[in-house]
């Protein structure tokens, strides 16, 4: 767009201002209804953006949502972008004094409405004002005096409001950021828990080789976690300018203090412990790359994830059979396996390969997201070496389960695979006492890409 990054004189804003008032009168005279005109207030000699420009948008989107919700018809609308700033107009078919009301709602909504400036003008071009409405005047940004009167006298420099605007707009996207990136990992956890049936793990029919733990244990642990969520997406925004391998281990203590939380909601049952880890990392690395202007992709935040933990694994090195101490460390001396470490400083190398690829396949295959699920965690379960069904068993089973998998998905065709089929296995696992935990975590974090990628 020209009008970019372009400076603009006082003389140009005269003039954008007396242009403004033809095409305001000419609207008004053309479609004879109250006239909502609005731009935002910033402060400088460049008004248009990248940021700007979205703020912009999402004011329009606010306007438009705030007539809809109230059934006031919109009759005309029109968006205009010059380097002076954009504008748009929209005339409806309602009392000025009841649109002013709703806009004044809307610049006091949040913290983004108080760069709106929005004014409602009726059919004779009268502008409807505050003090109208008997509604205070918007106060400063700055401080908390008048704001007219602020500017008026130029009480501050141009450069603290234009900081104040931009932190604003900035703070408002990164907390819609992380609210949605939180929603997405609740999300994750509450279809990981609900696709049934889930071989030996806890579904919707039953609590599968578990005694300890149902359902409910699932969504009061999941409900526990959304503050840990919302805050290690912004950590990953607060940490952007570390390296990854420096975020990781800021967060580590975010970690601990989450898993304190679960096992306070679970009365000390491991629910969740492997997901607070890995969600953990790929919800610092979501808000790493916003805050970093970059693309928060699949591949760019499993290119991360792997960044902060590439040398975790490095944990492992020089463990003997002798010096293993933890059951981890254990199941690496003795057979290689690095567990959800590994997997992390893989890149979520069985996500990427095992979870994610086959989940869209089968979605846009228009298999239900439940079907789909479970077919997923079926292929993790005949991919991935799961730490948890060796603890309950021994490696000699979990060869025997995923040759038992295996060899059903190379017979009938995962696609084929009936959800009475994966009932049969279910009833499997929990006659041998199985449950494969570290998949049901892998499915997790594919579900919280797939609902990130949508
Ligand atoms: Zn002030």
């Amino acid at each position: 767009m020209n009008d970019l990054n372009v400076e603009v004189t006082l003389s140009d804003m005269l003039d954008a201002r007396e242009k403004r008032v033809t095409v305001q009168r000419e609207i008004i005279e053309r479609y004879k209804g109250t006239l909502i005109s609005f731009m935002l207030n910033i402060p400088g000699n460049i008004k248009v953006f990248p940021l700007s420009l979205k703020a912009h948008g999402e004011a329009v989107k606010l306007i438009t949502k705030a007539l809809n919700r109230q059934g006031i018809s919109v009759i005309y609308q029109a968006s205009d972008s010059a380097k002076t700033g954009c504008e748009s107009f929209f005339v409806v078919k309602e009392q000025p004094i009841i649109v002013k009301r709703l806009m004044t709602d809307i610049e006091n909504s949040c913290e983004l409405g108080r760069i709106f400036d929005i004014d409602v003008i009726d059919c004779e071009g009268n502008k409807i004002s505050r003090s109208d409405l008997n509604i205070t005047e918007r106060s400063c940004l700055i401080c908390d005096d008048i704001g007219h009167a602020c500017s008026r006298s130029r009480k501050h420099p141009i450069e603290e409001l234009q900081k104040k605007v931009i932190e604003i707009m900035e703070n408002y996207f990164a907390e819609q950021f992380v609210d949605n990136c939180a929603a997405c990992a609740v999300r994750s956890l509450l279809y990981e828990v609900c696709i049934t049936p889930k071989p030996g793990l806890v579904d919707r029919n039953n609590n599968g080789s578990h005694r300890d733990m149902d359902i409910y244990t699932f969504i009061d642990s999941t409900t526990a976690l959304i503050p840990y969520f919302r805050d290690i997406v912004l950590s990953g925004i607060k940490f952007r300018n570390e390296k990854p391998k420096a975020v990781f281990e800021k967060i580590r203590y975010l970690g601990m203090l989450a898993e304190d939380c679960m096992f306070t909601a679970t009365n000390n049952i491991n629910t969740h412990k492997g997901l607070i880890f890995s969600l953990g990392i790929i919800c610092a690395s979501a808000g790493y790359l916003y805050k970093n202007e970059e693309a928060v992709n699949t591949d760019n935040i499993l290119k991360i994830s792997r960044e902060m933990t590439l040398e975790i694994d490095d944990d492992f090195n020089g463990i003997t059979k002798e010096s293993a101490r933890t059951f981890g460390e254990k199941l690496y001396a003795a057979y290689g396996i690095t567990g959800i470490r590994g997997e992390a400083a893989s890149g979520f190398a069985s996500v990427k390969n095992h979870g994610l690829p086959m989940l869209k396949s089968l979605i846009e295959k228009g298999y239900s997201l439940n079907h789909a699920g479970a077919l997923t965690l079926l292929n993790l379960i005949a991919n991935v070496k799961d730490t948890n069904i060796i603890a309950r068993s021994s490696i000699e089973t979990l060869k025997e389960v995923q040759l038992l998998t295996n060899n059903l998905i190379n017979e009938r065709g995962i696609e084929n695979i009936s959800i009475d089929e994966i009932m049969d296995i279910d009833n499997h696992f929990i006659g041998k006492n199985l449950s494969p935990g570290g998949c049901a975590d892998l499915l997790s974090v594919t579900l919280m890409l797939y609902f990130l990628e949508n």
